[in-house]
């Protein structure tokens, strides 16, 4: 069985624009909870509300979402069977990325995770911006007691100014658990791995990919569960910025709803019971 959690990091796009002044760069807030309450409303009819909002924490962002009028999101959708994740972007886009440095990455996850966790909200999964992760992040993420690592794009190989700054070669295609000697391969960490699911050239990825290529890739990953006679577990990934007109989020759920021909949408604790550790 091909089964898909869907999930969606919480940016926008003057985050990524070096041409803009600084001031402009900054989250507007009337925007994004436009974006964030129409994910929310979108998640709840297609998915059962069964999705990941990935909370975006940078240099540029680091208190905005944890205050209202976002803290009441991540409530709701909790709530509906959703899971909260955190949104590392641990950069100055095009000029500097912090992801290697394990102590300063370490401050921000606990942080992130403790803030969070008083606010009455389990952290339950990472994503580096850019999909960034290095191995020596997975001690942290288990002393943030998170259990499920979002960063992997099969094959991804990613230089950003001369530098690598992911790199996915070789992973996977469906859920593992990661070595501590390399995250692209299984081992015996308590961080589980859930790949963007890609296949036939295409990735599970909303903002680059057609219905045709995105139809192809969930097509091909059904039917590798079926010969390999073994679940198949992948990611699909959107952001908040494509929720942002009434077109973009018609293509959502077309998208969404050809996916659903082809395998079936959970939730982490349903991951966890195909996995055989839910409780
Ligand atoms: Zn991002």
């Amino acid at each position: 069985m091909l089964y898909y959690v869907f999930t969606v990091d919480g940016d926008w796009h003057q985050y990524f624009d070096v041409s803009l002044p600084e001031e402009e760069r900054i989250p507007n807030e009337e925007c994004m909870r436009e974006f964030i309450e129409a994910e929310v409303t979108l998640g709840q009819r297609l998915l059962a509300g069964k999705f990941i909002h990935f909370i975006h924490a940078s240099p540029r962002a680091r208190e905005f979402f944890l205050k209202e009028p976002f803290i009441e999101f991540w409530h709701k959708i909790i709530n509906n069977a959703g899971d909260i994740g955190i949104h590392c972007h641990e950069d100055d886009p095009s000029r500097n990325y912090y992801f290697r440095d394990i102590e300063r990455m370490r401050k921000v996850i606990l942080e992130q995770v403790n803030r969070l966790k008083e606010a009455g909200l389990p952290a339950s999964a990472y994503r580096g911006g850019y999909l960034t992760f290095c191995k020596e992040l997975i001690p942290v993420l288990e002393e943030a007691n998170i259990r499920f690592d979002f960063s992997c794009e099969p094959g991804r190989y990613l230089v950003l100014g001369g530098e690598v700054v992911s790199d996915w070669r070789g992973a996977p295609d469906s859920l593992y658990r990661m070595s501590y000697s390399d995250q692209r391969r299984p081992g015996n960490s308590s961080v589980f791995e859930v790949p963007i699911g890609a296949a036939q050239g295409g990735y599970l990825y909303f903002e680059k990919y057609n219905k045709d290529m995105l139809g192809k890739a969930a097509e091909s990953l059904e039917k590798k569960a079926r010969s390999r006679n073994k679940d198949i577990i992948v990611s699909v990934l959107t952001h908040s910025y494509d929720y942002d007109c009434k077109k973009n989020i018609k293509d959502i759920e077309e998208k969404t709803a050809l996916l659903k021909k082809h395998g079936r949408f959970i939730n982490l604790k349903e991951v966890l019971k195909i996995l055989g550790e839910g409780r």
